[in-house]
């Protein structure tokens, strides 16, 4: 119905999260109508993004350069690793400003029926790799308090406790409900749930 061009872009904007096809003809046509300028501001946005983001080679949290922000801080604790599913649990969680340590970020969780191909994504090995180097002594688990979260939760528990007993693993307080999202948790909330965490 669209032009190749269009559709090629419909699909590139349909791989992003929560966006399905009325959503993404809406983007295109938006953009088509916007002019040249706009396009332009994005393609540079896009180039900016490629070009000046890292992965961070310690905790795995995307930044301007690598090793992050964060783990350059001298003033941080490297013994204790804050454990989060995605880069944007990390500005919520330092909201709070109950939180010196340093994060691994693993990009992901477990997903459900698929725990195999799900632990190939997720950033456990390179979280394992860096427990051996024996300077962590705390993990604290800050997945969402949902199935996949959960489940994620349980595995990391086993594996660390598996190969590095001495480690202690804690979890977020039961401050969180059953099911909600950290990045949309209050402050008081997910600070009160750092200040509580359950020794596992
Ligand atoms: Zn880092």
């Amino acid at each position: 119905m669209y032009s190749p061009s269009i559709n090629n872009l419909i699909s590139q904007f349909k791989r992003l999260p929560s966006v399905g096809q009325r959503s993404a003809e809406r983007f295109v046509f938006c953009l088509l109508k916007s002019g040249k300028k706009d396009v332009n501001e994005l393609r540079e946005a896009l180039n900016s993004l490629l070009t000046n983001t890292k992965s961070c080679e310690i905790c795995w949290n995307f930044d301007d350069k690598s090793p992050c922000h964060i783990c350059r801080d001298l003033k941080r604790d490297p013994a204790v690793v804050c454990v989060t599913a995605d880069p944007q649990d990390i500005p919520v969680i330092e909201k709070t400003g109950e939180f010196r340590g340093t994060y691994h970020v693993l990009r992901g969780l477990f997903e459900m029926g698929d725990e195999m191909s799900s632990l190939k994504k997720i950033k456990l090995r390179e979280l394992l790799t860096r427990l051996k180097t024996g300077k962590v002594k705390e993990i604290i688990l800050a997945l969402n308090p949902d199935m996949p979260g959960e489940t994620t939760m349980l595995f990391l528990e086993r594996e660390i406790k598996k190969h590095f007993s001495t480690i202690k693993i804690t979890r977020l307080a039961r401050g969180l409900p059953m099911g909600s999202d950290i990045q949309y948790a209050d402050e008081i909330t997910l600070g009160s749930a750092f200040k509580n965490r359950i020794r596992k």
